[in-house]
């Protein structure tokens, strides 16, 4: 098949979160299933710089721009819209120094979607646009506009971000007035990216089994629970793979030792490593908890507080969190850590590097989100052998076997209610957990046998797309 992969951000050139994760690693597995698969995005600075060779697509038009052709790892090609006026601006795709979107967000991602679907009225060989989150949520609608043969599938890496417009802003999409219904691209007399998705893909996917049924209840459905109703016969769940090429603690580069489930004895390097990085007490007695994460509610961050006060007081627990997000958050745990230095270090940054040593010297990575489409880091700690500690719900449930539960193979610790009493019996348990050292070992080898490649995913999307592919 000859697959077009539609984004707004893609590992290793632009990355805000799990999306750029799926639409790095995707595509190559893909390409080693034996299909063509390309990759469209938008032109940022750090694409440009970032991606090495470009050239121009000779013959194909874009207002304004144009598109270029370049690689990325794994033989996929990359397709890239240079459009300076639209994307030739630093920093964030989203949202300006500031935090907020950026104003024009509207017609930046009407021009993505646009410049898909007109990639598959150009090549007629393209037998599947893949289109991801609701930055590219136009694509599908444009494809059915235009009636291409293309057959298209959405995923929803996070239904929380929905791209919703008001109806005087309609016109910019160029799509006709026609689609703009109830069971179309309106949604509550305004309109949006995502309903158009939902609305107009052959078939619609989300990260994770669990989130896929999550999604039809109204308490997580985003207000689109009733669509998402309206079309569950076209929705599937496949969890997101790890790239295990980046995220292996045998091959690691940012780890102060490489290690792997026949060496553990080295993870304690990189715990020590970590502690004297972070300016935290080399205190090998006491259980290390990581955190790499937004610092949203949706994450949970603000259960994490008031759960943890007392033991890391106590001295019975450790700290090591990496994040950025809202300032109120951010101003706690800077807080927590001015209080609790030596047990609790913050680092209010993005930065890949130490995201890879707390996940390889910490001895558990906390997410104890309210909701979790798939969720990465609980994924890269069961294959570092750093113990997930994570709330029940989407991606986290399917991947992490709780401690107590009835599970056979236990790989974590699991916890149900959104709440810092909870959160806080489940740091208990960790702790206790931590001072059996067989026990503690016996569930490092649990998680890190776990299986989260990409090829297992590759695979489901690909009966998925022999579905929904037209002749
Ligand atoms: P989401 O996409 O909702 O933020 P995911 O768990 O799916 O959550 O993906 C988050 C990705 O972003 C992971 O690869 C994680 O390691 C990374 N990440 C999150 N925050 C940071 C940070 N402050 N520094 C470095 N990497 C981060």
């Amino acid at each position: 098949m000859k697959i077009l992969h539609v984004a707004a951000e893609v590992l290793p050139l632009v990355k805000t979160g799990g999306l750029a994760d799926v639409v790095g690693a995707l595509p190559a597995a893909q390409r080693a299933l034996g299909h063509e698969v390309s990759v469209l995005v938008p032109g940022y600075p750090a694409i440009l710089e970032g991606a090495g060779k470009l050239s121009p697509v000779e013959g194909f038009a874009v207002p304004g721009g144009r598109l270029l052709r370049g690689r990325l790892a794994g033989d996929v090609e990359l397709l890239v819209i240079e459009q300076a006026a639209r994307y030739a601006r630093p920093g964030n795709p989203y949202v300006d120094a500031s935090g907020q979107d950026w104003p024009d967000n509207l017609q930046r991602f009407v021009l993505l979607g646009r410049v898909a679907a007109d990639l598959c009225l150009w090549d007629p060989q393209i037998d599947l646009l893949h289109a991801h989150d609701w930055h590219a949520g136009l694509a599908p609608a444009y494809l059915r506009a235009d009636g291409t043969r293309c057959a298209s599938c959405f995923t929803i890496h996070n239904l929380a971000f929905q791209g919703i417009y008001a109806y005087y802003e309609y016109a910019f999409t160029g799509l006709p007035e026609a689609f703009y219904r109830f069971d179309g691209l309106e949604f509550h007399g305004d309109w949006s990216f995502m309903k158009a998705a939902l609305s107009y893909s052959d078939a619609i996917t989300t990260v994770s089994p669990t989130y896929a049924r999550e999604i039809l209840r109204p308490d997580l459905g985003m207000q689109l629970d009733g669509v998402l109703n309206y079309r569950r016969a076209d929705l599937r769940g496949i969890l997101n793979g790890v790239d295990y090429a980046i995220w292996n603690p045998e091959t690691d580069r940012a780890l102060a030792r490489t290690y792997g489930i026949d060496k553990l004895a080295a993870k304690t390097h990189n715990k020590r490593a970590l502690q004297q990085d972070m300016g935290l007490a080399v205190a090998p007695a006491r259980p290390l908890v990581g955190v790499v994460s937004r610092l949203t509610l949706q994450k949970g961050m603000d259960l994490v507080p008031g759960a943890i006060e007392s033991l890391l007081a106590a001295d019975q627990i450790q700290l090591a969190l990496l994040g950025s997000g809202d300032r109120e958050l951010e101003q706690a745990f800077a807080e927590l850590a001015e209080r609790h230095a030596g047990n609790c270090a913050v680092s209010l940054a993005y930065d890949e590097s130490l995201a890879h040593r707390i996940v390889g010297g910490a001895d558990a990575i906390l997410v104890p989100s309210r909701f979790e489409p798939c969720g990465l880091t609980q994924l890269y700690g069961l294959r570092y052998g750093t113990l997930p500690i994570v709330r029940r719900t989407g991606g986290l449930a399917d991947t992490v076997a709780g401690y107590r539960a009835q599970a056979k193979q236990p790989t974590g610790f699991v916890f149900e209610t959104a709440s810092s009493r909870a959160l806080k019996r489940v740091l208990g348990r960790v702790v206790e957990v931590y001072r059996d050292g067989p026990t503690w070992r016996g569930l490092m080898q649990n998680a890190m046998r776990c299986e989260f490649g990409w090829d297992r995913a590759a695979r489901d999307y690909d009966k998925l797309y022999a579905r929904i592919r037209r002749g």
